[in-house]
C-alpha cells in the first residue's frame, strides 16, 4: 500500500515537473519568436502600402476596396507580422525571407522545403491571376502578397544564410542593444520619428523614368538588387551605430521602400485593373 502511495506521489511530483517544463517551453518559444525581425517595421511597411496605393488604377483600386473589406493596402501591410502566433498560418512562417548565400544565384541555391519570399510572391501572383481564390481566402493571399513585397525590399531578407539575415549579427544602436537586421527593419526608419503617412510624403513618388524601369523588373531582379546592397549593408565598422551609419545608407531604406511600393502597384494592376 506504502509503496502505491509512494509511487502515486512521485507519479503526481513527475506530472507536476513536466506541466512546467512545458510552460517554460512555451514561454522560451514565445521569446524567442518575439524576437526574430519580421521585415520593415510597422512604419516602413505602411509607408510602402501607402504609395502603392497612389499608383493604383481605379478599377484595381474598387476590387481591392471590396477584397479587402474597405482596409487600406497601408493598414493590410503589417498583417502578416500578426498572425505569427496562428499556428494555422504555420505554412508561411518562413516566407519572410530567402537565403541566398554569397556568390550564388538564387537558381543556383539550396531551397527551404518551407518555402521562401520569392516562391511565395511568384506563387501568389499566379494563383491571384487565375482566379482560383474568392472571398476569405483571396482576402488572405492579397494581404499576404502585400507583405512580402516589402519584405523582399529588405536587404537583409535575402541573406547569406549564417547570421539569420543578420539577427545574429549583435550591434548597438545608439546607447541600446540591438542587431542589423533590426537596424534594417525599423530603428534607423524609427529614429526619424514620422508617421507612416509623413513618411511615405518625405519617399514621395519616383520620376517617370525610374517608375517605367523599376516596374519592369522581375521578383527574382527585386531579390537580385536586395544581395546587391550587401556591401554597404555589412559595412557596421565596430558594430556602435548612429548618425553615421543612418547618413550613409538611408537612402538605401528610402529608394527600397519607393520601389517596394511602386511595383506592388504594378503587381496589383495586373492582377486587378
Ligand atoms: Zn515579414
Amino acid at each position: 500500500m506504502q509503496r502505491n502511495a509512494d509511487d502515486e506521489v512521485s507519479n503526481i511530483i513527475t506530472l507536476k515537473i513536466i506541466l512546467k517544463m512545458k510552460t517554460l517551453i512555451r514561454i522560451l518559444l514565445m521569446l524567442f519568436v518575439s524576437l526574430q525581425a519580421f521585415g520593415w517595421g510597422q512604419t516602413g511597411h505602411r509607408a510602402m502600402g501607402l504609395l502603392a496605393e497612389k499608383h493604383l488604377s481605379k478599377k484595381a483600386r474598387k476590387e481591392l476596396n471590396r477584397i479587402l473589406k474597405g482596409e487600406s493596402i497601408a493598414m493590410t501591410s503589417t498583417w502578416m507580422d500578426e498572425i505569427r502566433s496562428d499556428t494555422s498560418f504555420r505554412y508561411s512562417y518562413d516566407w519572410h525571407w530567402v537565403t541566398v548565400p554569397d556568390g550564388q544565384t538564387y537558381e543556383q541555391s539550396e531551397k527551404n522545403p518551407k518555402g521562401d519570399v520569392i516562391a511565395a510572391i511568384e506563387q501568389i501572383i499566379a494563383e491571384l491571376k487565375s482566379g482560383k481564390f474568392s472571398g476569405k481566402e483571396e482576402m488572405i493571399r492579397v494581404k499576404m502578397l502585400v507583405h512580402l513585397v516589402g519584405d523582399i525590399h529588405q536587404p537583409l531578407h535575402v541573406g547569406i544564410g549564417p547570421d539569420r539575415g543578420g539577427n545574429n549579427v549583435k550591434v548597438m544602436w545608439f546607447r541600446a542593444d540591438s542587431n542589423l537586421h533590426r537596424v534594417w527593419d525599423s530603428e534607423m526608419i524609427d529614429d526619424k520619428n514620422l508617421s507612416y503617412t509623413e513618411f511615405a510624403n518625405w519617399i514621395g513618388s519616383p520620376a517617370q523614368n525610374d517608375l517605367t524601369t523599376w516596374q519592369a523588373a522581375s521578383v527574382r531582379d527585386w531579390a537580385k538588387e536586395s544581395i546587391s546592397y550587401r556591401k554597404q549593408v555589412y559595412d557596421y565598422g565596430d558594430g556602435k551605430m548612429g548618425y553615421e551609419y543612418a547618413y550613409k545608407y538611408f537612402d538605401i531604406v528610402k529608394l527600397r521602400i519607393q520601389q517596394s511600393g511602386v511595383r506592388l502597384a504594378k503587381v496589383l494592376n495586373e492582377i486587378y485593373g
